[in-house]
């Protein structure tokens, strides 16, 4: 029963991004949608241009890395999905969520292990800019970077 519901809601989403694209006349092409797949199927998981790559080639073997570069840009271009920069070298991916404000990272400067959260008590720190800088606030990006528990834990040791 899970699963039947994971797989309604990935057809949804799927389609919902079909329709994005084809509103700019973009085409969910077999290897796009690989690609979305792969996206889908790894959420959290913040994936790097390479390891997109090396999935979507189980599928299609002869899939080459500028196709995924150029899809990954497509898709970000249409708030498909975030580009991610932890400060590890590479760029990584999720997908955006929908209607929702997007969560944020919690990055662990010692092991690089990241952990998403949700509450955002940023919205008081906006109004607050807004009023003393004059500035009308619509977005925020934001990282936390220190130490998870494990690297906190042996740390003590
Ligand atoms: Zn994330
Ligand atoms: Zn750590
Ligand atoms: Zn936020």
């Amino acid at each position: 029963m899970e699963i039947i519901e994971k797989q309604d809601e990935k057809s949804r989403r799927i389609k919902l991004i079909e329709e994005k694209l084809k509103g700019k006349d973009c085409k969910l092409t077999p290897q796009r949608r690989a690609t979305l797949d792969v996206l889908l199927e790894n959420q959290s998981k913040h994936l790097s241009t390479e390891e997109i790559y090396g999935l979507v080639k189980t599928k299609f073997p002869d899939v080459g890395l500028a196709t995924i570069y150029r899809t990954l840009q497509l898709f970000d271009n249409f708030d498909i999905i975030k580009k991610l920069n932890f400060g590890d070298g590479c760029y990584r991916y999720e997908l955006s969520e929908e209607q929702k404000h997007q969560h944020h990272h919690l990055i662990c400067i010692k092991c690089g292990k990241v952990q998403e959260f949700d509450d955002d008590l940023l919205g008081e720190l906006e109004q607050k800019i807004e009023r003393n800088n004059d500035f009308k606030v619509v977005d925020h990006v934001v990282k936390f970077l220190g130490y998870c528990n494990e690297c906190l834990q042996s740390y003590d040791n």
